[in-house]
């Protein structure tokens, strides 16, 4: 039988935003379930997870995807929590404290959708802007098309194929309104597998990017100015919020998050001032607003939703670099709590 390449993908311990990494593991066989991954292990004092001295850290399997980019092979990608050698969660790990969270509320069933706006760059730039000075203003590039409009749509189209034949369940992109800023969107799913998809979809972006000599960056305030920031709007529903009478509540949902709008800003991502700031379709960081169709709100009501009487929310805030895990978890605490 062939062997199989299996690509470890973990979470590193970055500040004050972590990253992906992955290693090749060379496994006997083909795999039919999680159970039969073995665990992996890896120096953690390279990744910003340990000292020297104690560097090893575990890489244990959760969930695999067929490998999009070796098709004709049975070769795959594993998702991975760090563990501490005694086989606890690592502080890194902010998918284990998620699981947790899910679990207790699971009655609720809560489904997840997540925005996640990117910049694509090519060396010091964005892709296609001008040598020197700046494209034309912003207006056009929404949604646009043509090689004066956008800029790497091959990639961005060869990424959603690769996301759809892995089977991660991306439900659409678009341009986005700055130009080289594009957005693709996950879910709806239940949160742990929302978010372990996301991560998924963003290794596959960062290395699909190599052919291409094309990087994309999470930073919400890529380019100063009078430019869009980036952002990763987070949608939200419980089955109570999906059935009649489901607006009332949403609204309910929304008051809870307004007493906890600071410690919800705490993990939203990094650097998010710079993007929270009241313009390009924002409310200001330190605002708590909701409304129905209103961009700049903090929470977004979808007018679809207004009109049901019953949906979903979405919540603006979350910038591109945020953890979904910790999204997740911290909506979860909020409006289940
Ligand atoms: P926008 O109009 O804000 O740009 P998008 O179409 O880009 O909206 O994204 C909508 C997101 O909402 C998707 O990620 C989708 O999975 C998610 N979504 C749709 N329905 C629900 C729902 N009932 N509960 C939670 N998320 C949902
Ligand atoms: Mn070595
Ligand atoms: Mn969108
Ligand atoms: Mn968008
Ligand atoms: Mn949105």
């Amino acid at each position: 039988m062939r062997k199989v390449m299996a690509e470890y993908i973990w979470i590193d311990g970055q500040k004050p935003t972590a990253k992906l990494r992955s290693k090749m593991k060379v496994l006997e066989g083909e795999v039919r379930s999680v159970s039969e991954l073995p665990d992996w292990s890896f120096d953690g004092s390279s990744t910003y997870q340990a000292e020297g001295k104690k560097s090893d850290l575990l890489l244990r399997p959760v969930r695999y995807i067929p490998n999009p980019l070796r098709p004709g092979t049975s070769d795959i990608l594993v998702l991975c929590e760090v563990m501490n050698p005694d086989g606890s969660p690592h502080w890194s790990n902010t998918r284990a404290p998620l699981r947790a969270v899910a679990e207790k509320h699971a009655s609720e069933d809560t489904w997840f959708g997540m925005e996640q706006e990117y910049t694509l760059f090519e060396g010091n730039r964005p892709l296609g802007w001008p040598d020197k000075g700046f494209p034309a203003p912003q207006g056009g590039y929404y949604c646009g098309v043509g090689s004066d409009e956008v800029f790497g749509r091959k990639l961005v189209e060869s990424h959603a194929e690769a996301c759809l034949r892995a089977g991660i369940k991306l439900c659409g992109t678009n341009a986005e309104v700055m130009p080289a800023q594009w957005e693709f969107q996950i879910g709806p799913l239940s949160p742990l597998e929302m978010a372990d998809e996301l991560w998924l979809a963003r290794w596959l972006l960062y290395r699909m990017g190599e052919e291409y000599g094309i990087s994309a960056t999470l930073h919400p305030k890529p380019v100063k100015g009078d430019w869009n920031g980036t952002g990763c709007h987070t949608n939200v529903s419980t089955k109570a919020m999906r059935e009649a009478g489901g607006i009332k509540v949403i609204e309910a949902a929304c008051e809870k998050l307004r007493a906890r709008h600071e410690a919800h800003i705490q993990v939203y991502g990094a650097h998010n001032t710079e993007r929270l700031t009241g313009l390009h379709e924002t409310a200001p960081i330190n605002v708590f607003r909701y409304g129905v169709s209103d961009r700049g709100s903090s929470i977004r009501i979808p007018l679809g939703t207004a009109n049901d009487g019953k949906g979903y929310f979405e919540d603006r805030r979350p910038a591109a670099n945020c953890d979904p895990y910790e999204v997740c978890r911290i909506m979860l605490e909020t409006i289940c709590g």
